[in-house]
Parts: structure tokens; C-alpha cells; sequence
């Protein structure tokens, strides 16, 4: 599958990843959006939120956690942070592996685009 997220998973495209275990890798956004701008994905090929079923609530779980974790450590916990996931071309969704986007290190707007 040509899949640049599971290439990333697997090692085989390189990325600055920060957190790696069975499940999940983060590594840094390519194109980042502010100071701090994390992806963590399942290891697992997913495509979108759309695809999820309840056999994914544990890994779903465990992807929040994993982004809530790194979000402590790279200290932005107490001062605040933004988990995404688009989903979809109308959600903004240009990379067909589910993603979680960490953002921090700056105030946060709403509405975003
Ligand atoms: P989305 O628009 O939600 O699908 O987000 C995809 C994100 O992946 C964008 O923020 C891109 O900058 C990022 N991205 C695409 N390719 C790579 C890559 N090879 N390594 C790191 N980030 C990437
Ligand atoms: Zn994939």
C-alpha cells in the first residue's frame, strides 16, 4: 500500500519521531501549524475516523493518551494544547491514514478555517 504514514511506521521514509511503542508512533509535522506540531497515528493502517469500529476503542484510547503524555512532556500541558483529526477531503483530510495533529506553543483560535 502506498502509504506514506505506514512507510513512516514501518521506517522505511524517515521522520523525527518522539514517541514510538507496539501501537502508536509521533513524530513532527513536515509542515507544522505552530511551535509545536506532533502527528500520532496507529501503526495499524486506518484510513480516516470514518473507517473506526468498536474494535478500535482500546487503540483509539491509547492514541489520546499517547498525545496527552507527549503533550506533558514536551511542556505544554499546563498552558494548554489542540488534538485534531480531520476527516476527509471536506474536513480537511489530505493524508489517508488516521492522525491525531498535536498543536501548541502558541494561543489557539476558534473558529479554525
Ligand atoms: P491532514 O491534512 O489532517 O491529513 O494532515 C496531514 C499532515 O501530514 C499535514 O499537516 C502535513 O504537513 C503532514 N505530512 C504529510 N506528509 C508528511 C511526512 N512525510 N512527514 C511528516 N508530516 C507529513
Ligand atoms: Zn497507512
Amino acid at each position: 500500500m502506498d502509504c506514506p504514514f505506514c512507510k513512516i511506521a514501518n521506517g522505511d521514509i524517515p521522520a523525527d519521531i518522539c514517541y514510538e511503542d507496539d501501537k502508536v508512533v509521533a513524530f513532527a509535522d513536515l509542515n507544522p501549524q505552530a511551535p509545536i506540531h506532533k502527528l500520532i497515528i496507529p501503526r495499524q493502517h486506518i484510513s480516516s475516523l470514518n473507517d473506526l469500529t468498536s474494535a478500535d476503542n482500546a487503540l483509539m484510547g491509547h492514541l489520546i493518551h499517547s498525545a496527552q503524555q507527549l503533550a506533558d512532556q514536551l511542556g505544554i500541558a499546563t498552558d494548554g494544547y489542540r488534538l485534531l483529526l480531520n476527516c476527509n477531503a471536506g474536513g480537511g483530510q489530505t493524508v489517508f491514514h488516521l492522525h491525531v495533529h498535536l498543536l501548541g506553543g502558541r494561543q489557539m483560535r476558534w473558529p479554525p478555517g
